[in-house]
């Protein structure tokens, strides 16, 4: 039990901590699956499952039992040496995306980062690309993370504002737009660099055959394909990955997230050997990346996806819960979009601010978050059944019915 109420956290926070976040009124002190419960004994479901880094429901003992078992063991050696789970996952990593060799990071936007200097790299020492010249194109709307580079290519003012001066070398086009990206493209083209479905955003799910088009553009003219996987993977779509929707087969994957069985950060970068190859000894790095707490959670973490086929359970439940949504019929709800268990709904400019609902929801148990004004996203860990969206749908529409 925590030794603070909510209130006194709150004001703890506010005062203490920098206001870079306006989080929901509630604390969380305490979660197990798909809930979690305050510091006063309030139980709500988790529909955000921290921005679908807790895919795999909060606390799974799998994960926890490796986190602690190799606590037990062995937590950090950094890779000036060799440790005995970093190459376990690698290969593991490996056989999932397909891919011949992994870069593993902790977060996501070194991952993002990660991503791009091999992209430049790439550029610079296969396709010959002059220089400093490198260019990538990236979407407009796009979510990418936090870092001064990323956020150079953000089409937020929040995101940008007083962070300048911005790293050059992108190119942004408006996502869903493939004949865009043909006009962008050019000698110094790198990479295209793309989230499968825009979360950020709200939930911006494309048009069919938007990403067999990026494949092509980029086959096309020696460009390397990236895909942000961030969000989207790690089965919250209704596939391990958003990309295999479309069946196409990018050339680098970004993973983070749920990849760390929401107890630890962990990140990586796939590709084949002919593009992460470009690093040699020295080039680029992290003191934690590779770590064996990491990979140990990492790799109970694929497992409890695979093993409890929560790709399947995400496509089947997402359909159902989008489905029970749509039924509402409320006036106040635009439409409802998403794929698997990502799903955002868009209210009528008439139905008023998204916070309004998402505090009322919260105060009927059930915590989930606005993106941008008029867009509530659910996304509860892949975990949920049927019985609990039942339980969802019933104060979902108490409060936009
Ligand atoms: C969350 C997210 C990131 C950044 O990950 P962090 O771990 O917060 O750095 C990057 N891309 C996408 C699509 C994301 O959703």
């Amino acid at each position: 039990m925590s030794r603070y109420t909510s209130q006194e956290l709150m004001e703890m926070e506010h005062r203490y901590g920098a206001h870079n976040y306006h989080p929901l009124e509630v604390v969380i002190s305490k979660a197990e699956g798909i809930w979690v419960e305050d510091p006063e004994g309030r139980r709500y479901i988790d529909m955000l499952s921290a921005y679908s880094a807790v895919n795999q429901g909060h606390r799974h003992p799998k994960i926890i039992k490796a986190l602690k078992d190799q606590a037990d063991l062995l937590t950090l050696t950094s890779r000036a040496f060799f440790n005995d789970r970093w190459p376990v996952f690698a290969k593991r990593l490996s056989e999932v995306t397909g891919k011949e060799m992994i870069l593993p990071m902790n977060t996501g936007a070194e991952a993002v980062e990660t991503a791009i200097k091999t992209m430049r790299k790439w550029g610079y020492l296969a396709k010959g690309v002059e220089k400093d010249k490198a260019e990538i194109i990236v979407f407009s709307e796009n979510f990418h993370g936090r870092t001064t580079t990323i956020i150079s290519f953000s089409v937020d003012p929040d995101a940008q504002e007083n962070y300048g001066p911005f790293t050059p070398g992108f190119v942004v086009v408006p996502y869903d737009d493939v004949e865009a990206v043909e006009r962008a493209v050019n000698k110094n083209t790198v990479g295209i660099l793309v989230e499968p479905i825009q979360g950020e955003a709200g939930v911006v799910v494309p048009k069919e055959g938007f990403l067999k088009g990026l494949e092509r553009i980029a086959k096309k003219n020696n460009v390397l394909l990236a895909v942000d996987e961030i969000q989207t993977g790690f089965c919250r779509t209704g596939k391990t990955f958003a990309f295999q929707h479309e069946g196409i087969d990018p050339d680098i994957i970004i993973m983070g997230k749920a990849l760390g069985g929401g107890v630890f950060p962990v990140s990586a970068v796939a590709a084949d050997k002919k593009i992460l190859g470009v690093f040699q000894p020295g080039t680029h790095g992290s003191t934690f990346g590779g770590n064996p707490l990491g990979c140990a959670v990492a790799l109970a973490a694929i497992d409890v996806l695979m093993e409890e086929k929560l790709a399947d359970k995400a496509a089947e439940l997402g359909a159902y819960f989008m489905e029970g949504i749509r039924k509402i019929n409320s006036p106040k709800i635009k439409l409802v979009r998403g794929k698997g268990l990502l799903i955002g709904v868009v209210l009528n400019e008439t139905a008023g601010k998204a916070r309004i609902y998402t505090t009322a929801l919260k105060e009927k148990g059930l915590l989930c978050k606005e993106t941008h004004n008029w867009i509530i996203r659910f996304a509860p860990p892949l975990v949920i059944t049927k019985e609990e969206i039942d339980l969802a749908l019933g104060k979902i529409k108490e409060v936009l019915g």
